[in-house]
């Protein structure tokens, strides 16, 4: 048994103080016997374990990018008892045999649960379908091409069938390729100055409306991930309106940077789709604000250190981020925007577990004790080895934020 004391513990929506303990069975109580010696929590934050729905986890196949070990790591230091992990692996994650290995493997690193998704076409080729139906047998919980956008609109629509008739929750990537191909950011002033060729809005807002029109017409609900625009936004808002079942998700760094953070070229800055302008990421914000997303969502996209040193034009595009998501969006959301976290822990939370119709992880009496402590009063500098990644691409290296997770429980054990 572990006792905690004046801890400040998210309950049904509110911080509120509370002791607590965990059992020899690893489940939470709060049937504590007075007198025992207690971790003393006091000002520190309890909160029950973030989901993420995207996650590079590189592995099988570009472990010099990343491996089981180091992301069951950043996952527990950034507050995540579950990620779901993306299928563009080596070989790419479209059969059985390759979810059958994440499942196995993962279970090695007892840190975290990792789902993961398979692909929607035969090596991300966007041309023959991938086995769904034994990957799901397998244990994947959906489909996407993601980084790899179907672009036959006909594929797309087999795929998105096929998916459907096994229940696979399907996310798609909003690219067309020949719209954003060359590109490095954000088309515009950005670009300009670079001397790149840009991303424009539109590589992504009509892959978006195609997903909207396949989604009202074949009756298949469909995700829209990092959604990185305010007009991207407003589109889905409007077909959700009209009662088409499309979500959607963002990313800590699409709230928190804009393209003028690429003009120093500094490659930590170089995501697919690119930071937006200033425009952009305040409606983004703003729609935390007003409760009008799904989800949030990391991408997290760990890369070696020599690949992020080449050109800016020639880095691969991604941030490292499981590790800071959490305190990033502390900082972004509450600290800057004043949206109180009770407020927005949802998306990374509760709202995505209920896309994948997954149990929520709560903090009740008799359930498997799975949370972080979080201290929202702490700075701290960012090093690299705070980073538990193996990818160091992280922009926040350097930087001072506001609040520190301190410690994850995992299954009733402290994994970090
Ligand atoms: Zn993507």
């Amino acid at each position: 048994m572990k006792t905690f004391k004046d801890g400040l513990v998210f309950l049904n929506g509110k911080f509120v103080k509370k002791d607590f303990a965990i059992d020899n069975n690893g489940k939470i109580t709060f049937k504590i016997s007075k007198g025992v010696k207690a971790e003393d929590l006091k000002g520190k934050k309890v909160i029950p374990s973030l989901f993420d729905l995207h996650t590079h986890t590189r592995c099988p196949g570009q472990e010099y990018k990343e491996d089981f070990d180091h992301i069951t790591k950043a996952a527990s230091h950034g507050g995540f008892s579950e990620i779901c992990a993306m299928p563009n692996t080596k070989p790419v994650a479209d059969n059985e045999a390759i979810i059958d290995y994440i499942v196995l493997e993962a279970e090695k690193f007892p840190r975290c649960k990792i789902y993961p998704f398979g692909s929607m076409t035969v090596n991300l080729e966007g041309k023959k379908l991938s086995r769904m139906g034994l990957m799901k047998q397998s244990g994947a919980i959906g489909v996407t091409d993601d980084g790899m956008c179907i672009q036959n609109t006909s594929t797309m629509v087999k795929a998105m069938q096929y998916a459907s008739t096994h229940d696979l929750f399907i996310m798609d990537h909003a690219e067309d390729i020949n719209l954003s191909s060359q590109g490095q950011v954000n088309e515009g002033e950005t670009s300009y100055k670079m001397g790149y060729g840009g991303i424009p809005e539109i590589a992504e807002t009509t892959v978006i409306l195609r997903d909207i029109e396949l989604s009202r017409y074949l009756e298949i609900p469909i995700h829209i991930t990092h959604v990185s625009t305010k007009r991207s936004a407003e589109l889905i808002l409007k077909a959700k309106a009209d009662g088409v079942q499309v979500t959607f998700d963002i990313t800590p760094h699409h709230l928190s940077f804009t393209e003028k953070d690429c003009l120093g070229f500094n490659t930590d800055f170089k995501v697919n789709p690119p930071l937006r302008n200033e425009k952009d990421r305040k409606f983004l914000v703003d729609l935390v604000k007003r409760g009008k997303v799904d989800a949030i969502a990391t991408d997290h996209a760990p890369h070696a250190e020599f690949e992020k040193e080449f050109a800016f034009n020639n880095a691969p595009f991604g941030i490292s981020s499981l590790d800071t998501a959490f305190v990033l969006l502390y900082n972004t959301l509450t600290i800057k925007a004043k949206i109180p976290l009770e407020k927005w822990i949802e998306f990374i939370s509760s709202k995505p577990r209920n896309l994948l119709k997954l149990p929520q992880k709560e903090l009740k009496e008799g359930v498997m004790a799975n949370f972080f402590i979080f201290d929202s009063e702490k700075k701290w500098k960012i090093n690299a080895d705070d980073i538990f990644s193996k990818g160091k691409n992280n922009p926040l290296i350097g930087k001072i934020l506001n609040g520190k997770i301190i410690n994850t429980y995992f299954r009733g054990k402290k994994v970090y």
